[in-house]
């Protein structure tokens, strides 16, 4: 499979849709509250869309096959892991709520994800939320014009394997490719595999999305026919972000500041385009 390559302008066009995305997700963790229903957070992202003129990548996604995912958003609450419907479910004090969301601009798409605590947060909670993190943060660390999507992979499980905890990985959910569809070539494994590996240019925008659980990595979709499910019933989170290679570096095109602070502290060249 071909791995779509961006020109300057398209790439302009999807940081247009990471901004909206970036959007989204900060109003909905800062509306997010114990008594609120997940169905009430996936309006917030809604008017985000609205008021961006963005149209939603997620909203009837997989429609021609089965069920259409019916929010904008995945919300995904403690031992859902990824792909929870928003509804009914109110949020209580605890919560580890996954908010997965994306925009389309001018046919040009941006995804990502992070995951926050409602309240008072467990410390075993908070580590998974900001291991999960740095996962996601150590696979850009690694993607670079001329590497391979198995270092992305790599740079990912080497990170969660150095943690003095054990984490579930999730197998089955990959990163992808992104752009002029939300889920496109290459897949982008979380943890390391052997066998060739596509090779990374200029042009090329992955989406990265570590997917971490607090115990075994099995999982179980819910009779809703989207929720994923622990098998163990262990807590999970998500942190994703789409990251274009440019010319000069890396854009990480659903950051509000586009990677530039956490790109610098990590040593890496930021490679945004200009208007
Ligand atoms: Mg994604």
């Amino acid at each position: 499979m071909r791995i779509e390559i961006k020109t300057a302008d398209q790439l302009k066009l999807m940081r247009r849709a990471g901004l909206v995305v970036a959007e989204g997700l900060q109003a909905m963790a800062d509306a997010a509250c114990a008594g609120m229903t997940t169905g009430e957070v996936d309006a917030v992202g809604r008017e985000v869309l609205a008021r961006n003129n963005a149209t939603s990548n997620f909203l009837n996604y997989g429609s021609e096959y089965g069920v259409g995912f019916s929010g904008v958003a995945c919300i995904s609450v403690n031992d859902e892991l990824v792909h929870g419907v928003p509804g009914t479910r109110e949020l209580i004090d605890g919560d580890v709520v996954s908010v997965d969301f994306g925009a389309i601009i001018e046919g040009w798409h941006g995804d990502a994800a992070r995951t926050f605590i409602i309240g008072e947060a467990s410390d075993v909670d908070a580590t998974l939320v900001e291991v999960t993190r740095g996962a996601l943060w150590a696979g850009i660390e690694q993607m670079r014009a001329g590497g391979r999507v198995s270092h992305i992979s790599r740079g990912i499980d080497d990170y969660v394997r150095s943690q003095p905890r054990r984490y579930g990985t999730l197998r089955e959910y990959t990163g992808h490719g992104i752009g002029s569809e939300m889920h496109m070539a290459p897949d982008v494994p979380n943890f390391h595999k052997r066998g060739p590996s596509p090779k990374l240019t200029s042009g090329m925008a992955l989406a990265i999305e570590p997917m971490l659980t607090l115990g075994l990595h099995q999982t179980s979709v819910c009779e809703d026919d989207w929720t994923v499910v622990s098998r163990d019933g262990s807590r999970g989170a998500h942190w994703e972000h789409t990251v274009a290679i440019t010319d000069k570096g890396l854009w990480v095109l659903t950051a509000e500041d586009g990677g530039e602070a956490e790109l610098a502290a990590r040593g890496l060249e930021f490679g945004p385009l200009a208007d």
